[in-house]
């Protein structure tokens, strides 16, 4: 029975292409933060899934295999050791954000010597709050701080503990791409409240989740999200984690942990 709905989805994307249209503006993600927070960090959904639903995102592999980031249609993968690999379909993630990326604004943003000042400054140019806005920015970065996640095994432990063994590298003058959300408050619990970005740099050897760093004038691309789907996973992992609880101080820590 659970399968009807998917084979005619399917043979409708196919019947009929400009369906895809569709998904202009619509954020897709996969589990919700709290999840991955608990330490829910395998899920069924896939590269291959995720390319259905956008060409631009972020997120973390099966185990916590280190930073996910989606660019022009490519998934890459940010291993705790720096290096970066290029995910294949058949790769299952357990939280992920993407989103088909159509900027219809493009900003610009005086310098900022870091995260908060960048957050502050860019906020106040953005037409709304009150959506998910993907944002992209490219340049040239003066100083960039981003950390990677070591691979887990069962059982698994609460990502503020496992965050105590992440791997921070530093990047002076590296041209690349960052890649994310700002996601606004009212979506606590699903997403991470205010920007997330992850970089790639330029030359596809360096990334990561960015804690901190410092810009100099850059223009921002930006495309502000009008619906959100989220995929909630199906296995017991999830569907018994305790998700009623504030997180918080969890979030913090995570997102934040050696800023
Ligand atoms: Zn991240």
């Amino acid at each position: 029975m659970r399968l009807l709905p998917r084979l005619l989805v399917a043979t409708l994307l196919f019947a009929a292409p400009s369906a895809l249209a569709d998904d202009a503006h619509t954020l897709y993600q996969t589990s919700i933060i709290d999840a991955l927070l608990q330490g829910v960090y395998e899920g069924s959904t896939t590269i291959g899934d995720l390319h259905q639903h956008g060409n631009f995102g972020i997120g973390t592999i099966n185990g916590l295999d280190g930073e996910l980031i989606g660019l022009e249609g490519h998934f890459y993968q940010v291993r705790s050791d720096g290096s970066v690999h290029t995910l294949d379909d058949d790769v299952a993630v357990p939280f992920a954000t993407v989103i088909e990326f159509e900027p219809q604004e493009h900003v610009d943003l005086p310098g900022a010597k870091d995260f908060v000042a960048f957050s502050r400054a860019l906020d106040g140019k953005l037409s709304s709050l009150n959506t998910v806005v993907a944002v992209r920015i490219h340049g040239q970065f003066p100083w960039l701080k981003v950390r990677s996640v070591p691979r887990q095994t069962p059982p698994y432990r609460p990502l503020a503990q496992v965050v105590e063994g992440q791997s921070v590298f530093e990047f002076v003058n590296m041209p690349g791409t960052l890649v994310g959300f700002r996601t606004p408050d009212f979506m606590r619990g699903l997403n991470v409240p205010g920007y997330h970005l992850h970089f790639l740099s330029d030359d596809g050897e360096h990334g990561g989740h960015v804690l901190d760093m410092r810009l100099e004038p850059v223009i921002v691309d930006l495309d502000y999200a009008e619906s959100v789907e989220v995929d909630l996973p199906k296995d017991r992992a999830f569907r018994g984690a305790g998700l009623n609880r504030d997180m918080k101080d969890d979030l913090r820590k995570v997102e934040q942990g050696g800023r």
